[in-house]
């Protein structure tokens, strides 16, 4: 197939046949978040490539393999956002965000860009939801942040996901810990893959998120960094537990969870479904107190999550949850000549004033492939006109249920066909009972 016909390899079309769920999901995403005081910011799509430099970190994965970075036509080198936190954090720093209120209590939703491999539950485009609490250091703010993430994932019906956390301390815990590491994989530094030979002196704690399975076997049984925690983190740890535990959010401490991204400090978790194969974590998440500072701004401690929208989607179909059905049509409106389409155009109008779902044929075909096209779209309602029932201002209202039909005044139609409907919605009210 030519290209002009062809999407990006590892993008995804949702189509209107889906997009109602996307829309589902969204709108349950940010009532919830709304629920927990969290407002939406937008940013743009792309960003001065420093941005993610800075946060996400230069001995990532992301930052070395997988970012889409160009210079634009005036030789300033951009970056499609391969997350969001980078730019939320660059934005609430550069219009004072961070200066005003705390905690700044933030969500979002957009499209994210990473050169990967695509796959199953890994895409070139996908989409992420997440939060950020701007300015909250208590342990308790861990345990609203996941409570929020656990709640989100339960109004959009996936009650089947296991939590998983972990502490990875502060960068003075760390210190210790990177010594240890250091050791550990120094004996092993020939075998390493180049990538983590590199890591093994800048950032030790990267090589266990390596995907190599070269690197994973021998990450095996490195030493973890919850046995190097300080007081403060490990206090810090006990009571985001503590938290959870008071809200009854079943979780599992692993010890291996370190995240992909170098802004992480404390806390970090991950929401993980066994119903979608290898690509399993849905959110992941934690405690950054040092990002905003290392990206010029105050000292502000701070934490956030995102979940992957695409393998949201994935669990939600592999448990068959339950999705809104697709919006239909409530009346769809036939029309022989040139009188007819002219009163249609007006009774869709008074319809649709009246927030009702109205449609008439615009594209001049005769009535048969009208009704045809009524029955596809699936118009609960059909009104044929033609020049007799503008004259009389009567029509036959057909409900394309059981094809019933009951003759009506055109100009009592609105109230009519709100009748019809309500009778409708309380049979299928009285068939639940
Ligand atoms: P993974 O280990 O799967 O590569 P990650 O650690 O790179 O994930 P994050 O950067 O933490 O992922 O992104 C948060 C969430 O966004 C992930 O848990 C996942 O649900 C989703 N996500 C990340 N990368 C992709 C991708 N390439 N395609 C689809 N979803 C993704
Ligand atoms: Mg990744």
């Amino acid at each position: 197939m030519a290209e002009i016909n062809r999407a990006i390899k590892g993008t995804n079309d949702i189509l209107p046949e889906e997009s109602h769920n996307w829309q589902f999901v969204e709108s349950k995403m940010l009532e919830t978040a709304a629920q927990f005081g969290f407002k939406e910011i937008r940013v743009p799509v792309f960003e001065h490539t420093e941005v993610f430099l800075r946060s996400v970190g230069d001995t990532t994965d992301v930052v070395q393999k997988e970012m889409y970075t160009f210079d634009d036509k005036g030789g300033r080198s951009i970056t499609l956002r391969p997350e969001l936190t980078a730019g939320v954090i660059r934005s609430s720093i550069e219009k004072g965000l961070v200066n005003g209120a705390l905690p700044q209590k933030l969500c979002y939703i957009g499209g994210c860009y990473r050169y990967e491999k695509p796959q199953a539950g890994r895409l070139r485009e996908f989409h992420q939801f997440g939060v950020e609490c701007v300015g909250a250091a208590a342990p308790n703010a861990d345990a609203e942040v996941i409570s929020l993430a656990k709640a989100v994932l339960e109004n959009i019906g996936i009650n089947k996901i296991s939590l998983e956390i972990n502490s990875i301390g502060c960068p003075e815990c760390r210190k210790e810990y990177h010594k240890a590491l250091k050791e550990y994989f120094s004996k092993n530094a020939e075998t390493l893959c180049d990538t983590c030979k590199d890591r093994l002196d800048r950032n030790p704690m990267r090589i266990l998120d390596c995907k190599s399975p070269v690197c994973k076997e021998i990450a095996e049984n490195a030493p973890v960094v919850i046995d190097y925690l300080c007081d403060d983190c490990k206090n810090h740890f006990e009571s985001v537990k503590a938290h959870l535990e008071a809200m009854n959010i079943d979780f599992t401490v692993n010890p291996k969870i370190v995240r992909g991204l170098d802004y992480y400090t404390r806390t970090v978790f991950e929401f993980v479904s066994k119903d979608i194969g290898a690509q399993s974590t849905v959110c992941g998440g934690g405690r950054y107190d040092g990002l905003i500072s290392q990206m010029g701004g105050p000292q502000t401690p701070s934490l956030g999550f995102a979940m992957g929208i695409e393998r949201l989607m994935m669990v939600l179909k592999a448990q068959n949850a339950a999705m809104p059905e697709a919006p239909t049509c409530d009346l769809f409106i036939a029309t022989l000549g040139e009188k007819a389409s002219i009163k249609a155009s007006a009774l869709c109008k008074e319809l649709r004033d009246e927030g009702y779902k109205a449609q008439t044929d615009i594209c001049g075909r005769g009535l048969k492939a009208q009704m045809k096209y009524a029955n596809k779209i699936g118009a609960k309602f059909t009104l044929v006109l033609g020049d007799n029932e503008v004259e009389t201002g009567k029509a036959n209202l057909k409900n394309m249920s059981n094809s019933a039909e009951r003759q009506i005044e055109l100009n009592e139609l609105v109230e009519e066909l709100g009748e019809e409907i309500r009778k409708i919605l309380f049979e299928s009210i009285a068939e639940v009972f």
